[in-house]
C-alpha cells in the first residue's frame, strides 16, 4: 500500500508494499483523468558549464498539478504509473511538451539557438516497443534536431536485458538523440557493456557529491569517473550542486557540467526564458 502521507492522498510509491486494489485503481482512474484535462505540467533544470555557469541545456522535470493536493513532484506518481504502464502516454506527453518548449524557446530569443534538452526515461518506456518512433514524431513535430535532445537512462535499464537495450541505444543514436545515464554511481554498470554503448554522458549522483568538499573517498569516486568519462569519450555531469565547495571541487576534478540548485532550482518556462535572456535570475 502506498502509505498515506499528510495532506497528500498521495504517498511516496513504495514498490515493496503492495497498494490495495481499491488504492491502486482509484490512483490509476486519477493519473487517467489528470492526463485527459492537463494537470501535469514540467519544470526545467538548468544544466551549465563547469567553467563559466552558462547554461547548456535544461532538465525536463514533471509534477502533477493536483486539483486538491497542489503541486505533487514525480515521487508521489511516477512508480505508480510505472507499475500500471500509464508512464508510457504520460512518459510521450513530457517528451512532447519538452520538444516544443525547447521550439518555443528558441522562437522568442536567438539566446536559446544553442539550448539543449534532456528528458527522463523510465524503465517500462524504455522497454516500449513505440518508443523510437515517439521519439522521431515527437522532434518532427515540434521541428527539433534530434542532436538537441539527450535522453536520460539509469543503469538498472541498460543491465536488465542489455542484448534489447542496446538494440533500442544503437536505434535512438541512429536518429541523432543523445544519451545519458542518470544517477551513475548507484546501480550497477558492468564496464565492458559501458564500453560498448553509444553513450554520451555520464550524469554522477548527488550522493557522490553532497561531501565531495569534505570527504576523500567521494573525491577519489568522482575523479574515477571523470577518467571513465574521458576514456570513454563521455561528458560528465554532477548533479545536486549546492554550494560553492563542491561546485570548485568537482571543477577541479574536470567534471564538464554541472546541475544543482546553487545554478538553478527547477523553474518554469518564463524563468528559463528570463534566464536565458539575462533579464532574471532563477532564484535558488
Ligand atoms: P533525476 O532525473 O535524477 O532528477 C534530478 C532530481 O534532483 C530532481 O528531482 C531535481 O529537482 C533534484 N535536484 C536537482 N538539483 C538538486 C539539488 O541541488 N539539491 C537537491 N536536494 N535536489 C536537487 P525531481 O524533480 O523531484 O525528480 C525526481 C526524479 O523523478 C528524477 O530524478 C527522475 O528520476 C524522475 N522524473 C522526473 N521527471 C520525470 C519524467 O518526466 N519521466 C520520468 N520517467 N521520470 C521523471
Ligand atoms: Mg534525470
Ligand atoms: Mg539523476
Ligand atoms: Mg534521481
Amino acid at each position: 500500500a502506498a502509505k498515506r502521507a499528510g495532506r497528500n492522498g498521495y504517498a511516496i510509491f513504495d514498490p515493496t508494499m503492495t497498494m490495495s486494489v481499491l488504492e491502486e485503481a482509484q490512483l490509476r482512474s486519477d493519473l487517467e483523468h489528470a492526463l485527459e484535462h492537463d494537470e501535469f505540467l514540467v519544470l526545467y533544470q538548468p544544466v551549465v558549464d563547469m567553467q563559466t555557469q552558462s547554461v547548456t541545456s535544461v532538465e525536463a522535470l514533471v509534477r502533477w498539478e493536483h486539483p486538491r493536493d497542489g503541486l505533487l513532484g514525480p515521487y508521489h506518481f511516477i512508480g505508480a504509473a510505472e507499475a500500471n504502464g500509464l508512464i508510457v502516454p504520460l512518459g510521450r506527453w513530457v517528451l512532447r511538451e519538452a520538444c516544443a518548449q525547447l521550439a518555443s524557446w528558441r522562437a522568442a530569443s536567438p539566446a536559446a539557438a544553442r539550448l539543449k534538452i534532456n528528458v527522463n526515461l523510465s524503465a517500462r518506456q524504455f522497454q516500449y516497443a513505440g518508443l523510437v518512433d515517439d521519439v522521431a514524431q515527437a522532434l518532427a513535430d515540434a521541428g527539433v534536431d534530434a542532436g538537441s535532445l539527450t535522453l536520460e537512462i539509469t543503469e538498472s535499464m541498460l543491465m536488465e536485458d542489455i542484448e534489447t537495450a542496446k538494440r533500442t541505444l544503437y536505434a535512438l543514436r541512429e536518429l541523432g538523440v543523445r544519451l545519458a545515464i542518470d544517477d551513475f554511481g548507484t546501480g550497477y554498470s558492468s564496464l565492458s557493456y559501458l564500453k560498448q554503448l553509444p553513450v554520451d554522458v555520464i550524469k554522477i549522483d548527488k550522493t557522490f557529491v553532497d561531501d565531495v568538499h569534505i570527504d576523500a573517498d567521494d573525491v577519489a569516486l568522482v575523479d574515477a569517473v571523470a577518467g571513465l568519462g574521458q576514456a570513454l569519450k563521455m561528458q560528465t555531469v554532477a548533479e545536486g550542486i549546492e554550494t560553492d565547495a563542491q561546485w570548485s571541487t568537482l571543477r577541479n576534478l574536470g567534471i564538464d557540467h554541472g546541475q544543482g540548485y546553487l545554478f538553478g532550482k527547477p523553474a518554469d518556462p518564463t524563468q528559463i526564458h528570463a534566464l536565458l535572456t539575462g533579464v532574471g535570475a532563477i532564484s535558488a
